[in-house]
């Protein structure tokens, strides 16, 4: 049977939780006695220890890190996302767009955070220094991206090379989706706050499942004890004066809700605490179909593999609602599944292993467009399914000229195929989207969001939410590394107030 009594217990070790467990634990001091805190680090899913050795990685994890382990239910929730210690720092792209001047700006609008890009800019500087963000080399650039380039460029768009998010990285090109780096490149929680927190005492434990937060009510409030944990086929209670819930945009939400803390028309057991902010608002970017092409010449020569090209960012209206942003990859892909089933491979027979044996791949590219600031919101139903809602014509037409735009960069850069952008632009559960955030949002007013700036609930004293769910509008970019900066702002913030 494991500690079970604590200062602070963090639920969920993916990128925030360490983050969170590392700073307290190091910084953090009881304010009655001056003691240093007891800090628990709970994860539902393995921990696959091991000294972080960016570039060669680490013997358990190169042994598992496999394509084949990349969709194993040991390290993956059913519904996506990691299960693992590291979570999904493991399995991200490692892109990296820290938050951009008009994101600041959209937090404050939305909810009147005062999340502003000065009261970041020192947490902002961390994440860029520990996860090594930099801008990718020129030597693994590929022509059809610098073809991209100034095509783009002559057409008065203004293009960016990728940032990312990795260290002493060998560009081996099997780094898209839920792969994991076995070289422990990619920068990860796992390889930077993890062995911190265990240098300053925090316990990690893994292979922990948290069923529920105990939340003792008080009048329509309530107050949080500890919670309860599954491990090893046993049920036992953690009693923790703080808990700080880190369990990613659609596990917190779950959480809060078992736990009796969400909007009353929740259909699972008893709500006792109300807030009807809890599961809604939703912000991503949704599912927007690329645009591909094929070309008479290699756009590149198969020596560097996926890691990302370009970037370029094209509004319609000042304050950036409806913002696209677009990805440009040219003669890079490398991974055989994915050439196997690109769109101008041919499907079956001789061609289609003539296709693969001549690197027919990589007379391919894309440029894909994506909506920012779009106008629907997912939620949750009452049931804790998703669905996507509310008057999205914003983003169905900003989708569509994303498409038109992308089409017209393709033709001038001579492609001798382009797929088909007269396709109806559907958004909803099915089309997915990605970097979801809000489902627990920051917020000034109580009415809607579920916890304050300083990341307290609004109505349980002692909770703490801290991860993507509390970000009030999707940033512009990716959401991991403005998360990271984000957790780093939070840590300072509840040392300040509540362990100094
Ligand atoms: C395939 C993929 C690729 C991505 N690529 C990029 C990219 O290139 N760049 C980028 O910036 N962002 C990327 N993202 C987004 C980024 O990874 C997320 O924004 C970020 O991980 C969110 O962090 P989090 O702390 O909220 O959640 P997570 O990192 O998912 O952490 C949540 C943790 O909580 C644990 N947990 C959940 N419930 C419980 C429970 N009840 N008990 C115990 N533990 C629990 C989970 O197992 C998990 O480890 C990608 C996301 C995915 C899925
Ligand atoms: S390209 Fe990706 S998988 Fe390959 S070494 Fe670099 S970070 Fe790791």
């Amino acid at each position: 049977m494991p500690e079970t009594n604590y200062d602070v217990a963090i639920v969920g070790a993916g990128f925030s939780g360490p983050i969170l467990a590392a700073k307290i634990a190091e910084k953090g001091v009881n304010p009655r006695n001056g003691n240093r805190l007891k800090v628990a680090l709970i994860e539902a899913g393995p921990y696959l220890k091991g000294t972080p050795r960016p570039g060669y990685g680490s013997p358990v994890r190169r042994q598992r890190f496999t394509n084949l382990e990349s969709s194993n239910p040991v390290y993956h929730w059913e519904s996506g996302g990691a299960k693992m210690v590291g979570g999904t720092s493991l399995h991200w792209t490692a892109q990296s767009f820290l938050p951009f001047p008009i994101d600041y700006i959209h937090w404050q609008k939305e909810t009147g955070v005062d999340w502003t890009q000065e009261n970041f800019k020192e947490a902002v500087a961390e994440i860029r220094r520990v996860f090594n963000i930099h801008q990718y080399p020129d030597e693994v650039d590929t022509r059809g991206n610098q073809l991209f380039y100034d095509v783009a460029k002559g057409m008065g768009h203004d293009p960016h090379r990728q940032s990312g998010s990795r260290q002493n990285c060998i560009y081996c090109g099997f780094c898209s989706g839920r792969r994991m780096c076995k070289y422990d490149s990619r920068s990860s929680t796992l390889g930077t706050y993890i062995p911190a927190a265990e240098e300053h005492g925090v316990d990690i434990l893994p292979d922990t499942y948290v069923e529920k937060i105990v939340i003792e009510q008080k009048g329509e409030r309530g107050v949080a004890r500890g919670l309860i944990c599954q491990s090893a086929g046993s049920t036992y209670q953690i009693t923790a004066d703080h808990v700080i819930a880190c369990c990613g945009y659609t596990r917190t939400p779950w959480l809060l809700m078992r736990s009796g803390y969400g909007p009353p028309e929740w259909r699972g057991n008893p709500i006792t605490v109300r807030n009807s902010n809890i599961g809604k608002h939703i912000d991503g970017h949704p599912g927007v179909p690329g645009v591909s092409a094929l070309f008479d010449e290699p756009m590149g020569d198969g020596e560097v593999g996926s890691i990302g090209g370009y970037y370029m960012i094209h509004d319609d209206r000042a304050d950036g609602e409806g913002r696209l942003l677009f990805r440009a990859n040219f003669g890079d892909d490398r991974m055989p599944d994915m050439a196997a089933l690109n769109t101008f491979a041919p499907e079956f027979g001789r061609k289609h292993k003539q296709y693969m044996q001549t690197k027919g791949i990589l007379r391919t590219g894309s440029l894909r467009p994506s909506v920012g600031k779009g106008s629907g919101r997912w939620a949750m139903d009452p049931d804790g399914k998703i669905f996507y809602g509310g008057d999205h014509s914003l983003t169905i037409r900003r989708s569509k000229e994303g498409m038109a735009i992308a089409r017209e960069v393709l033709e001038k850069m001579g492609a001798r195929k382009i797929t088909s952008i007269d396709i109806p632009v559907r958004i909803n559960e099915a089309t997915r989207g990605s970097h979801r955030v809000g489902s627990c949002r920051a917020g000034a007013d109580p009415k809607t969001s579920v916890v304050n700036p300083h990341f307290e609930s609004h109505d349980v004293d002692n909770l703490f939410v801290c991860d993507a769910s509390v970000i009030p509008r999707v940033t512009t970019g990716n959401s991991g590394t403005p998360q990271a900066s984000l957790t780093v702002f939070a840590a300072a913030r509840i040392i300040d107030r509540r362990f100094s």
